[in-house]
């Protein structure tokens, strides 16, 4: 939510809203930005994963852990919108809000659409979207609408092919059909009427 980290030389003077610095043995500094103070830093002995904020998280998407069997495994017998399922950390890190709404864009699932009745199928579309999705967010810096930077503290320029995000009103570029915005689990959500179902 906001915050970032770049990397810079150590004696850099520091930003407004920096406020942790993590120093290497080559002078270079991993610099940690928070305006909004939702970030921690813990010093914790064993192994990282068994935290308690850590040890409930579910697998990276771009990990062999991750695939469409494993979201249609854990999405049985649940009645909540496929979207929030997909932005759940305990099913999935790593997917939010603007590569949920592309994602199931590009695998034609309404985001409203309960994540239980859902196909086998349809869930491996959907884990190849988000890979697809995030492997060009990041080839391309990350997505930056507002204030987003990446770790060498530049824009992302993945806004510019983003397909429903954001697009309230504009032609859905396979159908033309205007593109919608609903808010689901507070978020807001963009989608096609038509190409999602
Ligand atoms: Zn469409």
């Amino acid at each position: 939510m906001s915050g970032s980290l770049r990397i810079c030389n150590a004696d850099d003077a520091p930003r407004k809203h920096d406020h942790v610095d993590i120093v290497l043995d080559s002078g270079k500094c991993v610099r940690f930005n928070d305006p909004r103070r939702f970030g921690v830093f813990l010093w914790w002995e064993p192994p990282a994963e068994q935290h308690e904020l850590l040890r409930y998280l579910g697998p990276e998407p771009l990990s062999g852990r991750f695939s469409g069997d494993y979201l249609w495994r854990r999405s049985r017998g649940r009645r909540g919108a496929v979207k929030n399922f997909i932005m759940d950390g305990k099913i999935v890190v790593g997917v939010g809000n603007i590569y949920a709404s592309e994602a199931l864009y590009m695998a034609g699932i309404h985001p409203a659409r309960a994540a239980g009745r859902i196909s086998a199928a349809r869930y491996e579309a959907l884990a190849a979207a988000i890979r697809d999705v995030l492997s060009r967010a990041i080839r391309r810096g990350g997505t930056t609408l507002r204030d987003y930077v990446n770790s060498n503290g530049n824009p992302g320029y993945f806004a510019r092919e983003l397909l429903v995000y954001e697009r309230e009103g504009k032609p859905c570029f396979q159908c033309q059909a205007p593109v919608r915005r609903k808010v689901i689990g507070q978020r807001s959500s963009y989608y096609c009427p038509r190409c999602q179902r």
